[in-house]
């Protein structure tokens, strides 16, 4: 009898990946995220451009073919150079393009537990937008889903932040000396990668390697003022959020377009592959040839690996219903902060909300365009004042709210 192919399953009861499913469908939907689809067939070419040639995926997981003697196809590792590619092919103009997409993903590894040569990602994407508040509404949306909605209390956040090129240019020197001096004490991959990729080395899941590298420099010693400062602000955000996080200075992803903030949850319930979430912001315009910059931001879950989890937790988990959606728009960058933590609570709460950064006049547009149905304006007199003024989009007329009672009011004008 023809077996299945080593490092696939049959997944015969799909009963909690699909109340997973839904429930990571419904949370971001709520957050005004709409759900996409790309081909499992893509070029070749598309991975080895944007993933980047030195990464574990592109140099040995890729399952490659060819049935003509012209084109290499592929079938997709990851979902984020597919939605770039989608995202320009289909010259999108909505800005940020916030998008989720969920499917099966390929990759030639050792099978194992949590390891498989075909698994499943639920893949989040916010396309175009480059702002820490931004960055850190992602963020709290994944830890809402895994702590809130999942129930999930033994995870770890891990996040590092790696600049920009500049920024590591300025390490890799640092970098380089102390390679230099321990050259013969790391494996072969990592002495290739110390020449062809250099920050690749701290991939390597070689203990010894690992150990050395707890006394390489640091990215985040290396960070410009600019840098700094977005950083700072990033770790002074999660803390308004009251998001548990620790910073991993040797988290680099296994991805080469990452910038700026990378991020993983993990569980020590997983045991060896104890990964269930990763992420970073990006920008993958030069690999596009585009000349514009595209800040983005994304993160992929391991489905198999979550249900693995939920299933170790022993959790139960409900869906809640789809509501009408809120805005929140906050006039200038100084009320970011207020304008998260009144998303979190409106989220928090089951409420449909999105919030909308960028200034007033844009803002206002935007709110129109994307026909949210009640704008929640916070300007420097309501932070003033404490409170909050709701703007009805379809009869026009405003109305001034306690921050204290902004929940039960918009919970009152939907129910
Ligand atoms: P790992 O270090 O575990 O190999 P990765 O860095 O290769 O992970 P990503 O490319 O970031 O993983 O993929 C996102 C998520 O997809 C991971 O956090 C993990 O949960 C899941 N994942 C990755 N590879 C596999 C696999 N072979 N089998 C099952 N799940 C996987
Ligand atoms: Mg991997």
């Amino acid at each position: 009898m023809i077996k299945k192919v080593k490092g696939t399953q049959d997944l015969l009861d799909m009963r909690s990946y699909d109340a997973l499913y839904k429930g990571a469908y419904q949370h971001f939907s709520t957050a005004h995220f709409t759900h996409i689809q790309t081909p499992i067939l893509e070029h070749e070419g598309l991975f080895k451009r944007s993933v980047g040639e030195e990464t574990d995926i592109v140099g040995k997981e890729m399952y490659t073919f060819s049935t003509n003697d012209r084109e290499v196809f592929c079938l997709r590792p990851e979902a984020t150079a597919s939605t770039m590619r989608a995202y320009l092919e289909a010259a999108i103009t909505t800005k940020p393009w916030q998008v989720f997409s969920e499917g099966p993903m390929f990759r030639h590894e050792r099978p194992q537990k949590g390891r498989w040569r075909q698994f499943s990602q639920f893949n989040v994407e916010a396309i175009n937008i480059s702002s820490v508040a931004q960055d850190v509404r992602f963020i709290s949306l994944l830890d809402d889903l895994f702590t809130r909605k999942l129930r999930l209390h033994d995870y770890v956040l891990s996040i590092n932040y790696l600049g920009t090129k500049e920024d590591r240019a300025a390490h890799r020197l640092a970098l380089k000396s102390f390679l230099d001096a321990h050259m013969a004490e790391i494996c072969s991959t990592c002495q290739t990668r110390a020449t062809a990729n250099m920050l690749r080395i701290f991939d390597c899941k070689n203990e010894g390697c690992q150990a050395l590298y707890t006394k390489a420099p640091y990215l985040t010693d290396h960070l410009s003022p600019t840098s700094q400062t977005a950083w700072q602000e990033l770790q002074d955000l999660l803390g308004i959020l009251s998001i548990s996080w620790i910073h991993n200075p040797l988290l680099v992803r296994g991805l080469d377009y990452y910038n700026n903030i990378v991020f993983e949850f993990s569980s020590p319930l997983l045991g060896a592959q104890s990964t269930f979430c990763s992420g970073g912001r990006y920008d993958l315009a030069p690999a596009f040839d585009q000349k514009e910059a595209i800040p983005s931001i994304g993160a992929a879950i391991g489905m198999e690996r979550l249900v693995l989890l939920l299933e170790a937790a022993g959790n139960p988990h409900t869906i809640p219903t789809k509501t009408p959606v809120f805005g929140i728009l906050p006039f200038d960058e100084s009320l970011n902060p207020l304008a998260l933590l009144a998303h979190q609570t409106l989220h928090r709460a089951g409420l449909s909300t999105d919030i909308i950064i960028g200034g007033v006049k844009k803002g206002m547009k935007k709110a129109n365009n994307d026909g949210i149905r009640w704008l929640i304006l916070i300007g420097e007199q309501e932070k003033n004042e404490g409170v909050v003024r709701l703007k009805d989009m379809e009869s026009g007329s405003e109305i001034s709210v306690s921050q204290e009672d902004l929940t039960s009011y918009a919970q009152s004008l939907i129910s």
